[in-house]
Parts: structure tokens; C-alpha cells; sequence
């Protein structure tokens, strides 16, 4: 599932080649994917411009002019592609959606397992939509700080791996980047949210922005679907020291003579992955 690095990443790339455009044609293949698409998504979108796209948490808006926004999620395994349509290439399999900009380019969301997701709602309404409005603290906003990721930690006995992933509290993460940013941290995933020290939240929170920046930097991680919207995949997942790793040595411990194999295990039927020996499960 991408999370927030690759969302990024896909926004990125979608600012630079629609931002001041407008959609010359709106094409809804299908009915729904995990929702039915909004009905008359094509005539309140056609021939309106996109003044701005942002990112909320997962979550990709697309601002019109006319006060209107789209928001798409891309689940499980959806991708977005922009092809330049002068490189005029069939169509690919599972294109659920796609919009041609008045500069010629094709925007295609492409989802074959349809756990994506494509809402329309107005601008002004944002803060009503139930898929946004309670999300929590954006990791690489000003208002994520140590104290901030304190006062949500502090409120919850689950474990800190679970904590993390709960959007309510902090968004846009998911297995990979906690399992990275706990092992970063030398924190357990089992330990109870609220048994972090000061020290251990002031260093998970910024080993959580930089991992989320090196991320970013390298195009997000490329496991199964996830490419860039040019189909070119990312480049973080080379830089991966437990997620994926088990079995392997560590590589900490291994800087310093000894071999420990990273471990995984279950948490809320997700992976995660550790060193038993880096990541030491405390006492209460
Ligand atoms: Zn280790």
C-alpha cells in the first residue's frame, strides 16, 4: 500500500504536468471501485481547471477552479499514470478513470484489486468529508513535534507499532516506514505507546520526518505495485534495514561484529519486522 512518501512522490509529479490545466475530457469506466464514483463526476469536471493539488495524509485533492475538489485514494494496489498523449499507447488494463488535461496529457488511475477510492465534494465542505475529518498530526508539518507526538502517545496503552499507524493520531504512515523508523529509533513495536521515554519520543520524531524525507528524496519504496506515475519505480527500498529483512542480519549489529537475524512477527495481522537485540522489549 503506498503511504505517505510515495503519495508524495505521484503528487509531485502530478503538480508539474496538470497544475493550471483543465480536463478536456472526463472518461468513468466502471461503475465504482470501493465506492460508487461520485455521479456526475464527468460534467461538473469538464473543462474546469485544476488551480491547485495537494496531499492530506493518503489522500490526493485536486482543486478546480469552481469550488469543486476530487480526492484519490489509491488503496491497496492503485497506481496513477500520466502519459503525454502524443506517446499515443493502448490503454492499459484496469483503467478505472482517466482525464485528459488541455495540455495533452492522460491521466489514468489504474486499480486492478479496487480498494481505491475517487470522491467529489466542494472545496469549502473539505472539513466535512468523512474520509478527512479526523485525521491527525501531517509527520512533515510544523505542528509534528516531539511534544505533539508525546501528548497522542501518552493517551494509549497499544503498542507503539499500532499507535503509529492509527491515522487519528499521526498520518501517512504505514508498515514499512514505522518498522524502519522503530528500528532507526531502537524502539520495541510491542512496547505500550505510552511507555516512551522523553528522549525515545524526541528521537522516534525526528527519525520519523527524516526517513519520511529520505524517502521522498528517493521516489518512495517500490515492493509490488507502486511506480511513479511515468511507470519508473522508487528507490527507497534498497535503503530498507528490517522491512522485508527477515532472517538477515542486522545491520547495526553487524557494524559491530555480531550477527543478530531480524525477526518478524504479527501485530494486528500486519508484519512487522525488528532486531530483537537493537530494539529490546523494556520492562514495564
Ligand atoms: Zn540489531
Amino acid at each position: 500500500m503506498p503511504e505517505l512518501p510515495e503519495v508524495e512522490t505521484i503528487l509531485q509529479s502530478m503538480k508539474a504536468s496538470l497544475k493550471g490545466h483543465s480536463l478536456s475530457s472526463v472518461e468513468v469506466n466502471r461503475p465504482d471501485l470501493r465506492l460508487p464514483f461520485p455521479p456526475g463526476l464527468s460534467t461538473i469536471l469538464l473543462h474546469q481547471t485544476i488551480i491547485q493539488l495537494r496531499r492530506r495524509a493518503k489522500y490526493i485533492l485536486m482543486d478546480f477552479q469552481h469550488g469543486w475538489t476530487l480526492l484519490i485514494h489509491l488503496g491497496m494496489s492503485g497506481r496513477l499514470f500520466i502519459d503525454p498523449a502524443r506517446q499515443n499507447l493502448p490503454p492499459r488494463k484496469h483503467e478505472h478513470l482517466v482525464l485528459w488535461t488541455s495540455n495533452d496529457h492522460r491521466v489514468a488511475l489504474v486499480d486492478p484489486r479496487r480498494f481505491g477510492m475517487v470522491c467529489l465534494f466542494q472545496t469549502e465542505q473539505e472539513h466535512q468529508q468523512p474520509q478527512l475529518a479526523h485525521l491527525g498530526v501531517e509527520p512533515l508539518s510544523d505542528q509534528f513535534t516531539a511534544e505533539a507526538l508525546a501528548a497522542t502517545l501518552v493517551t494509549t496503552r497499544m503498542s507503539i507499532k499500532n499507535a503509529l499507524l492509527d491515522q487519528r493520531r499521526i498520518v501517512g504512515l504505514g508498515n514499512i516506514y514505522i518498522c524502519e523508523a522503530l528500528f532507526r529509533a531502537r524502539i520495541h513495536p510491542a512496547r505500550a505507546a505510552d511507555s516512551l521515554s522523553k528522549a525515545e519520543t524526541k528521537r522516534l520524531c525526528s527519525l520519523i520526518v527524516e526517513i519520511l524525507q529520505t524517502a521522498i528524496a528517493a521516489g518512495g519504496s517500490t515492493l509490488r505495485d507502486y511506480v511513479h506515475t511515468d511507470g519508473q519505480p522508487g528507490a527507497f527500498q534498497t535503503l530498507h534495514l528490517v522491512y522485508g529483512r527477515e532472517g538477515q542480519p542486522c545491520p547495526a549489529c553487524l557494524a559491530k561484529g555480531y550477527s543478530i537475524p531480524i525477526q518478524r512477527m504479527t501485530q494486528s495481522s500486519r508484519s512487522t519486522f525488528f532486531c530483537p537485540h537493537c530494539q529490546k522489549k523494556l520492562r514495564k
